[in-house]
Order: structure tokens, then sequence, then C-alpha cells
């Protein structure tokens, strides 16, 4: 799909030329664009407000070194960023991503997507995202530690419950969160929901773990519905192993469907018989394992080095769970010659420009991120609720929460895309849905 608008794509161009060494932000902006078209149109007192020009700025970005001591007394030094990206419906929300690959443009796209993705949860959330190019795989307990805290001594200085709450992403799981927790605390002296994600004893969420993988079900449930069918007996691919991939694997194999493939960033495992999923979690949740140990195991299954070639297996549903860009165009169009019906993002952005044009060419339903992945920021947002109220829900209650907003979510898609002449196309609703909660909030507010 190509921008026609002049207005846009001139905001466009001044947009890539101002962040020119940050594709992946240029890529988010321009996929918003191309499905705001319709709504810039209708609604030009959104353009008079300067709006979009003032949605392409973060707030504020902070940048900020990381200094941390390994085991054996040898200093070293990483980059820290947190993107205030837009808090005009509440308080900035986004996770915190630790992973050798991360740089400011990986963060800003992250902080940009995460704007309409928390407008679409229906909670007061703004958009915000942050993280390091620290690498957690190999570091022993003490230096995660080491690294989270000096990581919380500078970030704590621009946090807060009622101005900005991080939680977790890619390498931040239950264990870093506590150590920044307690190294926030500390500095602090409050005991405050500042963070989500965290352990239960300590004020975390039940369900919160299981939240995004169910949420992405949940979500993807909804779409097939629509289309008239289910994932009752179907194929299904789950790229990743981490917590996303896991507990939708869980999910969806309760609904009936197969998944017989799962993956870590050196490869996949094919299990034609159906994957394990308990031996999964033995190996990434328990051992923090590799899972070509898979196939240690399950002797039948197969382990390929490599991720692409997991999108090569014959499947009725894909569902990427991993990284950015993970399905390009052309492992897109394998999919597509395989039968694959149906592609629902657990990942952020896992599929480029080139993939989402061959889904929507070929009639795949497609589950965009910012709606299908949403679950995990929206139970965050009901463990903020829970701290407010010095409360805990049962797990039943979170998951009930959580089910009623992937609801509301895939509805908000649909009736948006059908609302602006693009029924079906659920990337095209999400953006706009998320987008004039947003831009209504932001014009009320005035130019700041
Ligand atoms: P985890 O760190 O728990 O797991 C990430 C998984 O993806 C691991 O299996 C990892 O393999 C694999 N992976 C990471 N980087 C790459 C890469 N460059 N190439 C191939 N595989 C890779 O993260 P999450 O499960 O939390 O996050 C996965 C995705 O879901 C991310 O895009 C994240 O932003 C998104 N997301 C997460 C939410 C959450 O609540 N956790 C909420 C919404 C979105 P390895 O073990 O080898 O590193």
């Amino acid at each position: 799909m190509a921008i026609k608008n002049a207005y846009l794509l001139d905001l466009l161009e001044r947009t890539k030329k101002r962040n020119s060494n940050e594709p992946e932000f240029i890529q988010a902006v321009t996929e918003v664009f191309t499905s705001l078209e319709p709504v810039i149109e209708q609604r030009p007192d959104l353009v008079d407000a300067g709006v979009l020009e003032r949605i392409v700025e973060p707030e504020r970005q902070i940048m900020f070194r990381v200094p941390w001591i390994d085991d054996n007394g040898k200093p070293h030094v990483n980059r820290g960023y947190r993107v205030q990206f837009n808090s005009a419906i509440g308080p900035y929300k986004g996770g915190i991503r630790l992973h050798p690959s991360v740089n400011l443009g990986i963060i800003k796209f992250l902080g940009f997507e995460q704007i309409f993705k928390n407008s679409l949860t229906t909670l007061p959330m703004g958009g915000a995202k942050g993280g390091s190019d620290f690498d957690p795989k190999g570091k022993s307990d003490n230096e995660i530690m080491n690294f989270c805290q000096s990581f919380m001594t500078e970030l704590s200085k621009y946090i807060g419950a009622d101005c900005d709450v991080p939680a977790g992403d890619i390498g931040t799981g239950a264990r870093e969160i506590g150590f920044m927790f307690g190294q926030y605390k500390k500095i602090r002296n409050e005991w405050v929901g500042v963070l989500t994600g965290k352990g239960i004893p300590y004020g975390g969420s039940l369900a919160r773990t299981e939240a995004t993988g169910f949420g992405l079900c949940y979500f993807t449930k909804e779409m097939l519905a629509a289309n008239g069918t289910s994932f009752d007996g179907k194929t299904v691919l789950i790229s990743g192993s981490g917590n996303v991939a896991i507990y939708a694997c869980q999910k969806a194999q309760s609904y009936g469907a197969k998944v017989v493939a799962m993956s870590d960033s050196n490869g996949y495992i094919y299990d034609k018989n159906g994957i394990d999923l308990d031996l999964v979690k033995q190996i990434k949740e328990v051992r923090r394992g590799r899972i070509k140990e898979y196939v240690d195991v399950h002797k039948d299954a197969e382990y390929h080095e490599g991720c692409k070639g997991i999108w090569t297996i014959p499947c009725d549903i894909a569902l990427p769970c991993a990284t950015q860009n993970e399905i390009d165009g052309e492992s897109a169009k394998i999919l597509v010659k395989n039968g694959c019906k149906v592609v629902s993002e657990g990942a952020n952005m896992p599929s480029t420009p080139e993939a989402i044009d061959t889904y929507l060419a070929n009639g795949v339903l497609y589950g965009p991120a910012k709606a299908a992945n949403a679950g995990g920021v929206a139970t965050s947002g009901l463990e903020m609720c829970q701290n407010s109220m010095r409360l805990a829900w049962t797990f039943e209650e979170v998951d009930e929460k959580l089910h009623n907003i992937m609801k509301s979510i895939f509805k908000a898609c649909d009736e948006n895309a059908k609302k602006y002449g693009m029924p079906g196309n659920y990337m095209a609703g999400a953006n706009i849905a998320g987008f004039i909660k947003v831009a209504e909030a932001m014009k009320a507010q005035g130019n700041v």
C-alpha cells in the first residue's frame, strides 16, 4: 500500500530526514501513516492542530551510561535508553528491552507502536519504551543484578507510578524486574507500583506472565470466528520460545490446535507430533537452555540451525513471537504458497512491509502486533490498577478482564476498518482506532 495524501507524504519525508539513521522507526511511522489516509481526509481539524507533527516526535528521550562490574571484577559500560513518547492519555508505559541489538531507533519504533497499542487497550496509558544494548545471555545472576541496579540508579530519576511505569520485554523477565524494583525502592524509599511484571509476593498480578501469549490467542480466536473458523484442528507455527511464545503455545493447544514448531535465535525445532510444551518450559524457563536440547528428548523431532527456515513448514496459522522483521517478503510468499491462511503477531513488528503486502494481497487474515499482542500491556495496566487499590485479584478475575479487553480490541479493529472503507484490514483498523483516541486527547490539551 502506498501513501497518496500530499500532507502525509510531506510529513513522512520530513520525518525520514530528521531520523535518517533509524530504519525501524521510519518503518513503523510509514505503516501507521498508510492507514491514516482516510482519517486525515475526514478530519482536517487534527491536521490543523499539528497532531501528526507532534505524534512522530517523542516528548522526551533519555540516554545514559550504565557502568557495571562482572564477576571477575572487570568494569563494563552499556548504554541505557528511555523514550517517553506520548503521555496524552495516561502515564508513559512500555517495556525495557535488554538485547545487544538495541539502539535508539529500535527503542523509538517500539515506543511509537506502544502509543497506539496502549490506546487500543481501553486503559489510560501513554506510550514509552526503554532498554539497553546489554546482553543478559551467559551472565550470572550476580552480574544481572549488578547491571539492573546500575540501570535503575539512573532511570529512577525519570520514572514514577503516575509518570512512567516500565515493564518487561525481550531479555527482561521477572528476575530483572525484581532487581530493578528493589533498587528503585531503595533509592526513593517508597513502595509504589513503578514497574509491572513484578513477582506475585510483591505486587505482581496473577496472569501477567501468561497475558501476552494468551491475549494473542484470544484476539486470534475472535478474528477466526469473525471469518467463520477456529483454532480447532489447525496446524500452527510459533517462532521464539520466550515468554510470549510459550503462553501462546499453551493457549493455542488448549483451543485444539497442533503447534508443530518453535524457535530461538539459533534455530528451530519441528515436531510433527505436536510440541511438548512442558519440555520447552523446562528448557527455556527453568534451565535457561537452548531450544535444540528438545531433540535430545524427542528423537523423532528435528532441529535446524537458523531462524528463517521455520516459515517453510506448511501450516494453517503462523504466530511470530520472537522479534522485529522476522518474516520478510520471501518468507511470507512461502507461507502463502504452503497454505497459511492466518498470521497473527505476538512479537512487535515481526513482518516487513513486503510481508504485510503479501498477506493483504492473498487474503491472509492478518492480526497486527499493536492489537494482537496488546494483552501484555493491558494486564500491566491491570497490575497498576491493583497496586493503586492495594488489592490483588484472582487469576480468573484478571484473565476474564484480559479476555474482554482482547475482544474489545478486535471489535475496534473490525469496526474501524469497515467504517473507513477497508473491511477485513485489521492493521488499518488498529492504527485508526489507536490513533483517533490519542489525537483527540492531544487536540484537546493544546499545542504541548
Ligand atoms: P523473551 O526474551 O522472553 O523471548 C524472546 C524469544 O525470541 C526468545 O526465544 C529469543 O531467542 C527469540 N529472539 C530474540 N531475539 C531474536 C532475534 N534477533 N532473532 C531470532 N529470535 C530472537 O521475550 P518476549 O517473549 O517477552 O518477547 C518476544 C516479542 O514479543 C518481542 O518482540 C517483544 O517486544 C514482544 N512483546 C512482548 C510482550 C511481553 O509481555 N513480554 C508484550 C508485547 C510484545 P533467544 O532465547 O535465543 O534469545
